[in-house]
């Protein structure tokens, strides 16, 4: 697996801000079992702006003691995503599969501060005392067999010994969390849960609290799919003498039908939308309004959100996916890309991937007309990077006639339109020489065309129409003048010459 870097904060609180307050640090910690799932996007997104907001530290962790379901793969998009998002982080990644040593001494800690225990039961004996609890409608939990036993480690390696915390036997645990208030559980209700495995592996609510110790996180962010997880951990840092961290747990993401967001709801991992053709700010600006508003605004700069986000104005209740609401949100980023050189200069890496998958390179797009005009007049008529690409493709790749549209040829190319386009491409050709009006102009091909309907006696839709399909390949495309202008005159004139012979 990748290399972690060292933990810099050893204990909590360490790093102090000039106030003397403690610094907030927060983690997001996703476990590499499948790429990065918008749901987690949007939880490192929040956990991000926590951080930013406070002027603390964002921790990258990735949770991978689950060695038979992580894979490298999944670890390596899940690095690409938060790279695409510009989520970046001050420390990590971190890898849990690379601090076992440091569990393990902690978990020693804890058995010889009697805290923790060697359990024995077989799973014969779970199984028996899980059925007869079952019967007696009881909620199935250990029964504390070994509890106070006292038992050595079993050296033998085939042993099914594993190492259970002394979890409360009463009382309650209790938080505030942050998005969903006060939450309360019975210590009753919770297990002596195993925190070594007879496999000789840590598990996830154990490691966790280690790590959110050692890496002095103020503030766990996370999906509400961890609420019954929390009143364990909480317990293991109060048995470790350590301050909890404020929680705040997020609602899940739902789909358009109101039903957990997954695979059958169409995309659902970041990298999808990017090929979907939305962009990473529009994506974020989007996810944050999942749960968190700020009055009505729909629309935030990145400056914006880390100086407004609050986990405090976080929405308790789930928010549904809105694909629509999406597009939209994506049109404004593309739109504002088209006016605005800073914005364009912002997006033009993204363009570029998406026209070099399409087949366009760097060079075709040099040698066409300018991307952030082009952007300009199209980005009324898309919503997608994918939709942008394939409006503006004609005017930066070349086609063949046999390429143009069937349905737009038999629709709009008439005997009737020869004539048409051959005075054009005269007209087109000789355009700089045209009295009154110099080069290739707006103006001049408009004039350009209104000679035409003047000296054919023909409406205008005569005209627009079959050179819109000869030119551009179909019978799409922003007014035809904006369109002649923006293909240029060497392209304009190779078409017709095309069609005509
Ligand atoms: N690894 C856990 C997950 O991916 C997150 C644990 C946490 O944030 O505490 O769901």
């Amino acid at each position: 697996m990748t290399q972690s870097k060292s933990i810099s904060s050893n204990s909590s609180n360490s790093s102090k801000s000039a106030h003397s307050k403690p610094m907030i640090r927060t983690r997001f910690a996703p476990s590499p079992t499948g790429d990065l799932h918008v749901g987690g996007a949007r939880t490192a997104l929040f956990s991000y702006l926590t951080a930013r907001h406070a002027q603390g530290e964002f921790i990258l962790r990735v949770e991978d003691t689950d060695q038979q379901r992580s894979t490298e793969s999944s670890v390596q998009a899940i690095l690409d995503g938060m790279k695409w998002l510009d989520l970046n982080y001050d420390e990590g990644p971190f890898f849990q599969t690379q601090r076992f040593e440091r569990y393990r001494e902690v978990a020693q800690e804890l058995i010889k501060n009697n805290q923790a225990y060697y359990c024995n039961c077989s799973k014969e004996r779970l199984d028996q005392v899980r059925e007869a609890q079952m019967e007696a409608h009881e909620k199935p939990r250990y029964d504390h067999h070994c509890r106070e036993l006292n038992l050595e480690k079993d050296l033998d390696p085939d042993s099914n010994q594993v190492i259970r915390f002394k979890n409360p036997l009463e009382g309650q645990v209790s938080w505030k969390d942050l998005v969903k208030g006060e939450i309360k559980f019975s210590n009753q209700e919770l297990d002596d849960m195993v925190i070594w495995r007879s496999d000789d592996s840590p598990t996830y609510n154990f490691t966790v609290v280690v790590d959110d110790v050692d890496m002095g996180i103020t503030h766990v962010v996370r999906g509400d799919d961890h609420v019954n997880n929390t009143p364990r951990q909480i317990n293991i840092f109060k048995a470790l003498d350590k301050p909890c961290p404020v929680f705040a747990h997020l609602s899940m993401i739902l789909g358009e039908d109101g039903k957990k967001m997954s695979k059958r709801h169409g995309a659902t991992s970041v990298m999808e939308y990017r090929n979907l053709g939305y962009l990473p700010e529009a994506l974020l600006n989007y996810l944050v309004r999942l749960g968190w508003s700020h009055g009505d605004q729909e629309i935030f700069s990145r400056e914006e959100l880390v100086k407004l986000f609050n986990l405090k104005a976080v929405n308790h209740s789930a928010a549904a996916f809105n694909t629509q609401k999406l597009n939209w949100v994506n049109q404004h980023y593309l739109k504002q890309a088209g006016l605005n050189l800073k914005n364009f200069e912002q997006i033009k890496p993204e363009l570029i991937y998406h026209f070099n998958k399409a087949g366009i390179s760097e060079s075709d797009l040099n040698q066409g007309p300018d991307l952030q005009e082009v952007l300009k007049i199209l980005s009324e008529r898309v919503h997608t990077l994918c939709e942008f690409i394939s409006f503006s493709k004609y005017f930066y790749q070349d086609f063949e006639v046999k390429d143009l549209d069937p349905v737009a040829v038999n629709k709009f190319l008439k005997p009737d339109s020869t004539p048409v386009l051959k005075l054009a491409l005269e007209k087109l050709k000789n355009l700089s020489d045209l009295s009154g009006v110099s080069g290739w102009t707006l103006e001049s091909i408009q004039k350009m065309i209104q000679d035409i309907a003047q000296e054919l006696n023909i409406g205008l839709g005569k005209i627009g129409m079959p050179l819109r399909v000869v030119l551009t390949g179909g019978s799409q495309s922003p007014a035809i003048e904006d369109t002649i202008r923006l293909i240029g005159q060497e392209r304009v004139i190779k078409r017709l010459n095309n069609y005509l012979k």
